[in-house]
């Protein structure tokens, strides 16, 4: 009897368990991706995530087809659609990865429950073995990022990766047509930027980390924080998907320090930024609600303005602040920003626009090919301050200033903000200091090429710190 491999975001054939151990057995294979909109367990993927599914499920179709394992799509509440597929192949077992969150876990034990209870003969393997994350989230506790990647570190050294077990060919069954899953954009096909600058699935995973270890982590730990540059990894969508593991990415880089290809320095302060991710993850275990709630509770009566031809602007790239604009451009067209500007773009809607977090975060979420449960409500609390360690309120990012120290010949807002292209390195971060006649030659003519900015920065800073003032005591 055949082994059905359950996949969810785990989208890869090497350091997966369950395929390990569904293969192991012996049996013949079929995988199977269940689209389960139901919202059991999960957040509903945003639409760029959703293109993203739909590129690392052709991805991972492919990777099976060579072994001749078919990759089964089903649509419909998980409980019913794995009853239906395990009576259809007459499979004897079903595998499938632990997954991180108390409430997926309990959407796999209702799973585990009516398997056991209607087949009976049909033998479950949902390994002990967490790949997702270095760290078993409900082990640690940490509102403290350094003691908590301290403590993590000491215990660190997750075991060697899998590769890639041998796979036999299991039967083929009814499977939905991925199109019809309108995964995808048709009419307007806004993707066309994301499919230029990414390649979903395990082999794009891997070429990713192999060039990122090829020159780009020389100087990560400084020159991370400039978005003009390419030292940064872009692995987060890839981690997101399950398209490579932090495990895995942990024992190349370790390669990679033990031959000399990397700096000491380069690779702890890459190896730390996997920690952020684990650090969120432990946030959201201890805190399932962290992308609706505050987790300091006084910002509940922080006095938001919720506007929404501001908050517009701000999603169109439109606040007349070129690193503001450039940033929210470069999120609409590939997907993805830098970590440095996520935090500028993110501290001017809630500080210099007093938009509330939430909205900000559910754009991001909606936008971003990394979309992370975890992730993405984290560090939005982070950067309003209202979060676990967080940024203090009072640290207001000034977005010209920032421009100017990270993107200092102004090259990013070139690349995304092009109608500024022609102004002097002196007046790229602020288009208005540039003279007329700079200004001319340029072709910029403000609030009409190019917005004047919507709030002055001083005025913003002023009425942010006024409203902070007014929950400050509650601390
Ligand atoms: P690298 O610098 O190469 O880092 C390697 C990996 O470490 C990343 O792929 C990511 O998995 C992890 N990582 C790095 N920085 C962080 C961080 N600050 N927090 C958590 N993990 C981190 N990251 C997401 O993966 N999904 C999100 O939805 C997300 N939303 C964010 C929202 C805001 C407002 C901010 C400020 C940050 C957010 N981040 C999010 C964190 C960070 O910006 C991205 O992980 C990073 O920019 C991804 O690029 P990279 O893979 O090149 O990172």
């Amino acid at each position: 009897a055949p082994a059905v491999v359950w996949f969810r975001f785990d989208l890869r054939l090497s350091d997966n368990p369950a395929l390990t151990a569904a293969a192991n057995s012996g049996r013949p294979l079929v995988g199977l991706y269940v689209l389960d909109e139901t919202g059991h367990g999960s957040r509903p993927l945003g639409a760029a995530a959703r293109w993203w599914l739909a590129g690392s499920l052709r991805a991972l179709q492919s990777a099976l087809a060579r072994a001749g394992v078919p990759l089964i799509l089903r649509r419909g509440p998980a409980t019913a659609v794995i009853s239906a597929v395990l009576r259809e192949t007459g499979a004897g077992l079903i595998a499938w990865n632990p997954r991180p969150m108390p409430a997926e876990q309990a959407a796999d034990d209702s799973v585990r429950d009516i398997v056991a209870a209607a087949l009976p003969h049909v033998a479950i393997a949902d390994g002990q073995r967490r790949t997702c994350l270095l760290h078993d989230p409900a082990a640690v506790r940490g509102r403290v990022f350094t003691p908590f990647w301290k403590t993590l570190t000491a215990k660190l050294a997750p075991p060697p990766p899998l590769p890639v077990p041998r796979l036999r060919a299991g039967p083929r069954i009814d499977s939905d047509r991925l199109a019809d899953w309108r995964l995808e954009p048709t009419a307007p096909d806004w993707a066309g930027g994301l499919r230029d600058t990414w390649t979903p699935g395990e082999a794009g995973a891997a070429s990713r980390l192999a060039s990122f270890l090829d020159g780009g982590i020389e100087g990560y730990a400084t020159l991370r924080d400039r978005p003009d540059l390419a030292h940064v990894s872009m692995l987060s969508p890839h981690l997101r998907f399950g398209e490579i593991t932090p495990g895995q990415v942990w024992h190349t880089v370790q390669m990679a320090l033990a031959s000399g290809r990397a700096a000491t320095a380069d690779a702890e302060k890459f190896l730390s930024e996997l920690g952020w991710r684990e650090f969120a993850y432990n946030l959201l275990h201890h805190h399932p609600d962290i992308a609706a709630a505050n987790l300091q509770a006084r910002f509940d009566a922080f006095p938001w303005q919720p506007d929404d031809a501001l908050l517009r602007a701000w999603q169109r790239g439109a606040t007349g602040y070129p690193i503001v604009d450039a940033g929210m451009r470069q999120l609409w067209r590939t997907g993805w920003m830098h970590n440095r500007v996520r935090m500028v773009v993110a501290s001017f809607l809630v500080k210099h626009l007093l938009q509330d977090w939430r909205a900000g975060e559910a754009w991001f979420w909606d936008t971003l090919v990394d979309a992370d449960p975890a992730s993405n409500p984290a560090s939005w609390q982070w950067v309003a301050g209202c979060g676990a360690d967080a940024a203090p309120y009072f640290r207001i990012f000034n977005p010209i200033l920032q421009g100017e120290r990270f993107d200092p010949d102004g090259a990013y807002v070139r690349r995304f903000v092009p109608e500024l292209a022609g102004l002097p390195n002196a007046a790229i971060h602020q288009p208005w200091r540039a003279t007329p006649v700079e200004r001319a030659a340029a072709g910029v003519r403000l609030g009409d090429t190019y917005p004047a900015p919507i709030v002055e920065h001083t005025r913003a800073r002023n009425r942010a710190l006024a409203a902070f003032g007014e929950i400050k005591s509650n601390a």
